[in-house]
């Protein structure tokens, strides 16, 4: 039976990193008919922010991510929290220090960076050196007494064998081993105030939740022997491992850090900008993981049948923005219009340039407004930009534009169309391109001569979405003042 978690520590808002963790663990379950647990390891209280773990949770379900046991849902392995475990933590540390598996540690914090430093002059990895090494059990004792007597507290450190090796089939990057005389030395598994740490707790949690497989990030391949020290020392059957591929930020060749400030990295981000659920689901997915074939769009039900953990890349995923713009404008492009325009009409609404709550009229106009640059936008927060026209007072025209009209024919153009949709009874693009077609009649000017006078004067751009329904949107008041103002 498939049994996998995402265990994310509640240190702030979910990642894409992590994300990607969370879904490849649900697809994986969802693929296998298994259970996607999710555990809050926030025994690291000082680094726990409020609302972390909130805010995880409602990120996940943004992104469709659902979980069949977690603090929200109690399931028979609970509770899900890993400070409410305290209970499972203790007795089996307990375990381990009556089997001489593990010990009470009282160097501080001071001496242990000096031990450290030491090493590292000598050019040494630090690690930690067994503190009563070559002492007889009565001055183990003695020693021990001594320091409790002066108040100090304890950590609790596994004894790691020496001339051991730590190895795992890892499912995404194959054969890993460790020497465990490189890991460190006796690690620590639960610190002075008695809380497990995350090598020890997330054994014990893994273990006692029948965790199948662990699917996580690469920057913990260096805790898998820690963690397997654990598995050992309890006889334990480790779950299989493995570890995803590390993301590198194209921008900067380098791996993606919470500190790179080139690019959005936390869901909420994009949320805001206005990027649609489904389209961070698929282009996520495609971080380190591709489908058989050349398509790169599908549906989460799509994602769920086909995926296969043989397909996770050993080689880093590249985070890509562009790429995920142009998913983004994929599904944008194929959405859902009423959907697509309340992620509009938020934007315009914070921009200031809607009101808070928007009259039906003004909210069918946002709708063909939002229809009009569909195809161009890749999210909702560019119709900002790519729409200002709509809102702010004309600019004064650049110099290719002016040339434009300087052409004899302009003039002609304009003062027909200005006086003949004057009298539209109805202010509709259809009307308004019946309009243009009778100029062309009319006049016999055609094409290009015929069309960017009327683009550049009433939209005050060379570019843009059809014309026709732009002049509609614009409205015929503001339009006249445009072309009033070419001639001004
Ligand atoms: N709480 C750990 C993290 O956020 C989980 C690591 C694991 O999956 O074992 O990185």
């Amino acid at each position: 039976k498939i049994r996998v978690r995402y265990a994310p520590s509640p240190t702030g808002h979910l990642h894409i990193g992590n994300a990607r963790t969370a879904l490849f663990n649900y697809l994986f379950a969802r693929h296998n008919n298994g259970t996607f647990v999710l555990r809050i390891e926030d025994t690291d209280t000082k680094r726990n922010v409020i609302d972390g773990e909130k805010s995880q949770m409602d990120n996940l379900e943004w992104l469709g991510i659902d979980w069949d046991e977690g603090p929200d849902k109690p399931g028979e392995y609970g509770p899900y929290r890993q400070s409410e475990r305290r209970d499972i933590y203790q007795p089996l540390i307990q375990e381990l220090l009556d089997k001489d598996l593990a010990y009470e540690s009282f160097m501080t914090e001071d001496e242990l960076a000096a031990q450290r430093d030491e090493q590292r002059a000598k050019g040494e990895a630090p690690r930690y050196v067994d503190e009563y090494a070559g002492m007889s059990q009565d001055e183990i004792k003695a020693a021990k007494e001594a320091a409790r007597a002066k108040g100090l507290k304890p950590v609790i450190r596994l004894r790691v064998p020496h001339d051991h090796v730590y190895a795992w089939k890892d499912i995404v990057k194959g054969d890993i081993s460790f020497k465990s005389d490189t890991i460190g030395g006796d690690f620590v598994i639960a610190k002075r105030d008695g809380m497990p740490t995350y090598n020890f707790a997330v054994v014990v949690d893994d273990h006692l939740m029948e965790i199948s497989h662990v699917l996580r990030g690469d920057d913990h391949v260096a805790n898998t022997p820690k963690q397997l020290a654990v598995y050992d020392a309890f006889g334990w059957e480790a779950p299989v491992f493995g570890h995803m591929s590390l993301i590198i930020n194209t921008e900067t060749g380098k791996k993606l850090s919470k500190r790179d400030e080139t690019v959005l990295q936390f869901i909420e981000q994009y949320r805001s900008l206005g990027y649609l659920p489904n389209a961070m689901f698929n282009f996520i997915t495609l971080l380190g993981w591709s489908p058989v074939g050349e398509s790169e769009i599908f549906t989460k039900k799509q994602f769920i049948k086909m995926f296969d953990p043989k397909r996770l890349s050993k080689s880093p995923a590249a985070f890509d923005n562009k790429k995920l713009e142009w998913v983004n404008n994929q599904y944008v492009k194929a959405g859902n219009a009423d959907q697509i325009t309340s992620l509009a009409i938020q934007q315009l609404i914070k921009a200031g340039r809607m009101p808070a709550e928007p009259t039906k009229e003004k909210i069918e106009w946002a709708r063909q407004l939002t229809n009009l640059y569909k195809q161009q936008m890749s999210y909702a927060a560019e119709m900002i930009d790519l729409s200002s026209v709509f809102f702010e007072e004309p600019e004064s025209l650049d110099e290719d534009a002016r040339q434009e009209l300087d052409q004899e024919s302009a003039p002609i153009v304009l003062r027909e169309f200005a006086s003949k949709i004057k009298d539209l009874p109805v202010f509709g693009a259809f009307e308004i391109q019946s309009v243009i077609m009778q100029i062309q009649k009319e006049t016999g000017i055609r094409g290009r001569k015929l069309y960017m006078p009327i683009r550049i004067a009433t939209t005050r751009e060379m570019h843009g979405p059809d014309l026709a329904p732009s002049i509609e949107l614009i409205g015929r008041d503001k339009v006249l003042a445009h072309i009033e103002k070419t001639f001004a």
